[in-house]
């Protein structure tokens, strides 16, 4: 748990942040101090979007740097993608003067990460022997590519984060590359680009946000800096993802939402998470549950499952956030953040049940064995596999 007198930590964040509405179009000269040569990896909605990859290689063009083409992803990354992306790189021969653009949502830019590693990395042409506890267990020794990093959803956060997360479905598994230095270099937030993402999505991925915010405010690795930055999230994003679902078009809901996704990253990256981001890999691998749909389920859940030992920092959350009286007792403000968390969940239209979701009681087990990641040993408090089978029973 975290306690206000162990100031002792450590911290990473992209080496530059650029934020606001229609800034894409500084993308051409912020490229240039990366490098002569861009390879692009779009999202598969970014591509179809009014010309958005288009307009990004004009500017590129327009300052010197040459685009190159080399994928368009439209799920969430596996192995296979990031073993061809890299093996296409390495082909190239890539040079110092070379980085990766990555346009689109999580998917787009966790491929982007991953390859940039895996391009100047080939003591193995698989990243599964780079993934923590699946392969070889082999480190990044060479400086991956530089990213720049242009998120056209609010909430994975990855725009801001040390790992990459690649999935395989033979045998099951959702892993993370980590190492500092496949964060960001830069990333460039506009948060414009977000306005096409269609509700459903824009709910699911702002839930991420969300959780994460949350999940790390509370996480047994939570430091100083993220509990500053996770407050000021919550405090954007509670009153701002309905809107931003309702109303996509509107600006004020999408930089709200684009903002508190950055932050949910710089928090996620330094402090860890919790028991939702331990489960929602093992939805997503044993069901195809996409990431941000398992995080707004199995957060309420999760916040109930921990609200004993989380009794101080939720009411104190509920008091900074939601506003509540600093007089109310701590049992009544904790219920009012679990509870307006359940509101949001309701009026945004996220599933509630495992069912909705394609969850059948005889996945149950496997869920629950897979659930035990790096996300889990940040949650507040121990969770037995019994106990995390029972709390998965009653959402199914
Ligand atoms: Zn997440």
């Amino acid at each position: 748990m975290y306690r206000e007198n162990t100031l002792d930590y450590d911290f990473v964040a992209p080496r530059r942040i650029i934020f606001g509405w229609g800034r894409r179009r500084e993308v051409g000269t912020l490229g240039r101090t990366l490098g002569s040569r861009a390879f692009l990896i779009c999202g598969s909605r970014t591509l179809m979007d009014a010309g958005v990859a288009d307009e990004i290689s004009e500017r590129l063009r327009a300052e010197g740097v040459e685009p190159v083409a080399v994928e368009v992803i439209s799920h969430e990354p596996e192995v296979d993608d990031v073993d061809r992306v890299a093996a296409q790189f390495r082909e190239r021969k890539v040079a110092a003067d070379d980085f990766i653009l990555a346009v689109g949502g999580g998917a787009a830019i966790d491929l982007a990460k991953a390859v940039s590693a895996m391009a100047t990395n080939d003591e193995s042409p698989t990243i599964k022997d780079y993934l923590e506890n699946v392969g070889r267990d082999l480190r990044i020794v060479n400086d991956p590519l530089p990213v720049l990093a242009m998120p056209t959803t609010a909430g994975s956060g990855t725009e801001a984060t040390k790992n990459a997360v690649i999935s395989s479905y033979a045998p099951p598994f959702k892993k993370s590359l980590r190492d500092e230095r496949i964060v960001p270099r830069i990333a460039l937030l506009d948060p414009e680009l977000t306005v096409s993402a269609p509700p459903g999505l824009t709910a699911t991925s702002g839930m991420d946000a969300i959780t994460q915010l949350l999940e790390s405010y509370v996480s047994r690795k939570a430091q100083p800096i993220t509990r500053t930055l996770a407050i000021g999230g919550l405090k954007l994003a509670l009153p701002s993802i309905a809107e931003a679902v309702a109303n996509g078009s509107a600006q004020m809901p999408r930089e709200r939402m684009a903002h508190a996704a950055l932050l949910s990253g710089m928090c996620l990256a330094n402090s860890g998470l919790g028991m939702a981001h331990g489960v929602a890999p093992a939805l997503g691998v044993h069901c195809r549950v996409p990431h941000g749909a398992a995080c707004a389920l199995m957060l309420p859940v999760a916040m109930r499952a921990n609200r004993e030992v989380c009794l101080a920092d939720f009411a104190e959350l509920a008091q900074l956030v939601l506003g509540q009286s600093p007089d109310t007792a701590p049992d009544e403000a904790a219920d009012a953040l679990i509870d307006r968390i359940d509101e949001l969940c309701d009026e945004v239209g996220t599933p509630r049940r495992l069912s909705e979701l394609g969850v059948t009681a005889e996945r149950i087990p496997a869920i629950v064995a897979s659930s035990r990641g790096s996300s889990m040993s940040g949650n507040p408090r121990e969770i037995s596999d019994e106990e995390l089978t029972e709390l998965l029973e009653g959402v199914l």
